[in-house]
């Protein structure tokens, strides 16, 4: 048992920096499913709050007996745990920092799903590989949490009329994320319904303070300066709440790079409408946008964070932090001194 211990530990702390050799993985996954079915008590203590980390749910002290949900992305963990409070237990399947739309579920992924009570997910063919994933889990309760929102479809690329899927980026779209969270979450915990109906409307009341915020902030921009300017099109829907134009290399995030044609068609944008900065999201490489920089003279304003959360001590570990840092650094970008 000791060594098997040890292997879970090293499971734990380490695996997924190691290595992502499928074989492997499907060894560990055995070995920690015989720890689970022996009875062995995981002694690292549940880290409540913290979204992403890929701690293993079957194996976590939970003496309460609370909910388990898992979440397909570090924003969506965030605002549940935000409704949940200490009431249930959040985490996501894909950890802090990681590019989201190109992610394939792992064979410990699909028995992490196996042991929740709750998946949430974006929809709006955000997770590409959800398919494959719930099918290995037929019997676990799942939301889409776009469900009710509006969606706006994209007008380039391969992905031409399919729907944008960064809703999460409107904090108008956000309060109804927010609402199916609270739902779901009093469906398969009816017992704590009121306490997640309490945090949800504080919750709820926070995002709209930043949404105030925010609109106030970028009215003070002149109309003909509002340009978002970043690799992704993943501004669709804020750039509709806050009136401002979006001009991206690629409509969404995959494993390709920037065709000349795009980098161009920004290229002739910048130069064009005088846009005097340019910015890339954090989680892909930005050497398109630097060419776009290199050929139109406009600035490098840094990244925007859209499809995952910063580590804990990064500058968005929560979903209300991005909404503000990335609103901070589009105006510091429009407004040079
Ligand atoms: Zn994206």
């Amino acid at each position: 048992m000791k060594i098997i211990m040890q292997y879970k530990f090293s499971f734990n702390q380490k695996f997924f920096d190691l290595t992502k050799s499928f074989k492997y993985l499907i060894i560990l996954s055995s070995f920690t499913s015989a720890i689970a079915l022996s009875g062995c008590v995981n002694s690292n203590q549940p880290r409540q709050g913290e979204v992403g980390d890929r701690a293993n749910v079957s194996n976590r002290q939970n003496p309460q007996g609370k909910k388990v949900v898992l979440t397909t992305f570090t924003v969506l963990a965030d605002m549940a745990q935000n409704v949940a409070g200490d009431k249930a237990i959040v985490e996501s399947i894909t950890k802090r920092g990681a590019e989201i739309h190109g992610y394939e579920p792992t064979p410990s992924d699909l028995q992490r799903g196996q042991g929740v009570d709750l998946i949430l997910d974006n929809g709006l063919n955000l997770e590409r590989w959800a398919e494959r994933f719930y099918n290995s889990i037929p019997k676990v309760k799942r939301l889409t949490l776009s469900e009710g929102i509006q969606p706006i479809n994209i007008t380039e690329d391969a992905y031409q009329g399919k729907p944008n899927p960064h809703a999460w980026m409107s904090p108008q779209n956000a309060l109804i994320y927010v609402d199916n969270i609270r739902k779901a979450l009093g469906e398969v915990d009816p017992a704590n319904a009121a306490v997640y109906n309490a945090n949800a409307k504080i919750y709820s009341q926070k995002i709209q303070a930043i949404d105030a915020k925010l609109k106030q902030a970028i009215a003070d921009i002149p109309p003909d300066k509002r340009y978002i300017v970043s690799c992704e099109g993943a501004f669709a829907y804020f750039a509709r709440d806050y009136g401002l134009k979006e001009v991206y290399i690629w409509s969404v995030n995959a494993e390709q790079q920037a065709t000349p044609k795009q980098v161009q068609r920004v290229i002739e944008m910048v130069k064009s409408q005088r846009i005097p900065t340019v910015f890339c999201e954090s989680t892909v490489r930005n050497e398109a946008q630097l060419q776009v920089v290199k050929e139109t003279g406009a600035k490098y304003g840094g990244v925007f964070y859209v499809d995952s959360l910063s580590p804990p001590d990064g500058p968005t570990p929560t979903y209300l932090q991005l909404l503000e840092y990335n609103a901070n650094t589009l105006i510091k970008g429009l407004n040079p001194p």
